[in-house]
């Protein structure tokens, strides 16, 4: 089958590599109909020094099943899926409460033998635990939307959930890319009244107003701070969501964050060293977040998009075909898009 595969920073190919097989009788074996590039997936894009195994990438998609193993109970061959980025076996302590992405059997796609998202088709370990069914055709227009539960809407709800946003409630969301995005849309679902959302792309930004924000704030650091400031009486937001990553985005969010607040991150910390020391202690604010457990979301998440209350597909304005992909990552490596779909 063709996948993608990172040979180093700015070399992505499109190249044959072993098909997938059932190995285990919990597997299931999936033919990808549609998958996309991810933020996260430019940090390697970006670094990679040129290596001899090179990665498999992908860790959103959605697929038909083609086989399962013998222990495979939930899901027969035809069976329409969608599949959250990080396998998890579904029983293991971590599993039972939501942790789906500490699984004591799990893992991401694409290394240690695991096929990536970004190709024709791939094995899925533990399918009864990490596969959730679609209850639509593979031809539905809903598919760029339920794409997104295998990530970012998932890790943008998990900042609103992991912040405690609440009816009533302020919050700013840093960040204008698809996961800030989806942040807005799970702070407006969870009640939030007043929603600023931090990001200088007009073109993001006005998507951030259709999806709920109230409020939206171009600016960066202290100038950026002080016009949140100024928006909320000089207080802060209850609830910061940080859907960036950088350092000085965590930063931004303790200066837009009120007294006694909470911060949440989700985006992928470049950092190795938080800044939170004395003088957020003095102001009791709490930081939060980390790697979503999407498998957690989904079911929870996965009527809003049947029911049409929430479009998270609109994130991806560029398709591209799998043989396209190299192109799918310079698009948004140059910010020319948002979020890329692939077809294979
Ligand atoms: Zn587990």
């Amino acid at each position: 089958m063709r996948a993608t595969l990172l040979f180093q920073a700015g070399d992505v190919r499109v190249e044959d590599v072993a098909d997938p097989r059932i190995q285990q009788p919990t597997d299931a074996v999936i033919r990808i109909v549609t998958g996309c590039v991810c933020g996260s997936d430019l940090w390697p894009y970006k670094s990679q020094p040129l290596t001899d195994t090179p990665r498999q990438m992908g860790h959103e998609f959605i697929g038909v099943v083609e086989e399962t193993g013998t222990e495979v109970k939930s899901f027969k061959p035809g069976d329409l899926v969608v599949v959250p980025f990080t396998y998890s076996d579904g029983t293991c302590d971590n599993c039972r409460r939501g942790l789906t992405t500490s699984c004591a059997h799990g893992g991401p796609w694409g290394v240690g033998g695991v096929d990536g998202g970004q190709g024709e088709a791939a094995r899925i370990p533990f399918a009864d635990g990490t596969l959730v069914k679609l209850p639509v055709g593979e031809d539905s227009e809903l598919l760029p939307d339920l794409l997104t539960l295998s990530d970012v809407l998932c890790t943008g709800y998990h900042a609103a959930r992991t912040a405690g946003v609440k009816a009533g409630d302020s919050v700013t969301v840093i960040g204008d890319g698809a996961v800030g995005l989806s942040a807005v849309i799970s702070a407006k679902l969870l009640g939030a009244e007043r929603i600023i959302l931090m990001g200088r792309h007009t073109k993001r930004t006005d998507l951030g107003r259709e999806f709920g924000a109230t409020d939206v704030v171009a600016g960066r650091g202290q100038d950026g701070v002080a016009a949140v400031r100024e928006l909320t009486g000089g207080t802060g937001t209850d609830r910061v969501l940080e859907c960036v990553g950088l350092k000085n985005a965590l930063v931004q969010a303790t200066g837009v964050v009120r007294d006694g607040g909470v911060i949440s991150r989700v985006g992928a910390p470049q950092y190795p060293e938080v800044p939170f020391g004395f003088p957020e202690f003095l102001r009791n604010i709490t930081l939060t977040g980390g790697v979503a457990p999407s498998r957690a979301y989904i079911e929870e998440l996965m009527p809003h998009i049947l029911n049409g209350d929430i479009h998270p597909g609109r994130v991806f304005d560029r398709t591209v075909a799998l043989d396209d992909v190299a192109e799918g990552y310079r698009l948004m490596n140059d910010r020319e898009a948002l979020k890329v779909l692939i077809r294979p």
